[in-house]
């Protein structure tokens, strides 16, 4: 499909390649760029929409979108995505992902049919008729969770589902949100993580913000039983396969427990070793230089494992040990509530 983009469809979709090549006129060398005056506002606006995607934004932005120089738009993309794979934190980069997509989607819904294509045409989907492939069906569903996208309940003939405009809308943004998060975390060289370290602190703060806003303090009765299960055993001193203390530790990070304390639940493991376990500790938790911060494994890989012990009656409404966890201190506190207005 061909179609001319104007510099506004650049801005509004800076992940064409059209809009990379758009923006290399005027950030070649990247180190310059953000260390000029334009750099350090793109810095800042990269940082922003980051709060956005964390939804710890103060409402005070007083440029729209539109009226943002499209190179300026294009390079707080870019830098945003550096920023979180400086931070190494998975569960940022899916929110950013995740916000940039909505994004995209939000301006998709008001394109023409012949924008809609190209951009159909630019993720992989064929939408010149109101059916799609099975296989590009299930690709492009594979994150949505309500049931009318299961294929039990789609109208599928000879290996095509059918679909309706509005669906295909979705499609675009579900294989946008894949495509993008594929090619994240970036490889960034140390010397532009430095250049963003004060921005890189303040990410990193909002965070760990975001996660107490989650989780709150760290409550140990509201573990789920699988994870204490865990933490009774390494506690006594057993044995604990590879996959259980991957989860163990994942999920202790992924509340907010900082790398140290983890550390110390791990001392009466009979195979204890300081500079192991920190090794792992970091690895699992992206931190000392390590990329990728992993989030603790569903209740399905749990169960696959053996590692799912116990499981109690609020476990039939959880597919996660971290829904768990949020579930159980919400009755925790509401129980807290009821026993102190009942003495009263
Ligand atoms: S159902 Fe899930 S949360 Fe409950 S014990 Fe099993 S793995 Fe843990």
């Amino acid at each position: 499909m061909r179609i001319v983009l104007d510099t506004k469809d650049l801005a509004k979709y800076p992940f064409l390649k059209e809009s990379q090549h758009f923006i290399s006129d005027f950030a070649s060398d990247l180190e310059s760029f953000l260390s000029g005056n334009t750099g350090r506002m793109v810095i800042k606006r990269a940082g922003d929409c980051i709060r956005k995607a964390l939804q710890v934004h103060d409402e005070d932005d007083t440029k729209t979108e539109s009226e943002i120089p499209p190179h300026i738009a294009i390079a707080t993309y870019a830098v945003a995505r550096i920023l979180v794979s400086c931070s190494g934190e998975r569960a940022l980069i899916d929110r950013l992902v995740t916000w940039q997509t909505r994004q995209f989607y939000e301006n998709i819904l008001e394109e023409d049919r012949d924008m809609k294509a190209f951009l159909a045409e630019r993720v992989g989907i064929d939408i010149t008729g109101p059916q799609v492939p099975v296989r590009d069906y299930v690709e492009s569903v594979c994150r949505l969770r309500e049931d009318h996208w299961r294929l039990v309940n789609r109208s599928v003939i000879h290996g095509l589902v059918t679909v309706t405009d509005e669906e295909i809308d979705v499609f675009i943004r579900e294989r946008l949100w894949n495509g993008i998060r594929e090619q994240l975390p970036l490889r960034v060289p140390a010397s532009i993580c430095s250049l963003l370290a004060p921005v890189l602190v303040q990410v990193h703060d909002l965070y760990q913000k975001k996660i107490m806003q989650e989780f709150g303090v760290i409550e140990e009765s509201a573990y789920p039983p699988c994870i204490q299960g865990l933490l009774i055993a390494l506690a006594s001193g057993a044995h604990i396969t590879h996959i259980g203390r991957f989860a163990a530790t994942a999920f202790l990070h992924n509340i907010g427990m900082k790398n140290d304390t983890i550390l110390e639940l791990y001392g009466r493991a009979p195979d204890f070793n300081v500079e192991k376990t920190l090794y792992q500790v970091d690895h699992i938790s992206g931190a000392g230089g390590f990329g990728t911060e992993y989030t603790a494994p569903g209740c399905s890989a749990m169960k696959t494992h053996s590692l799912c012990i116990n499981p109690d009656s609020l476990c039939k409404s959880v597919i996660h040990p971290l829904s768990y966890y949020k579930q159980k201190k919400k009755l925790l506190k509401n129980r807290e509530k009821n026993a102190g207005t009942e003495k009263e």
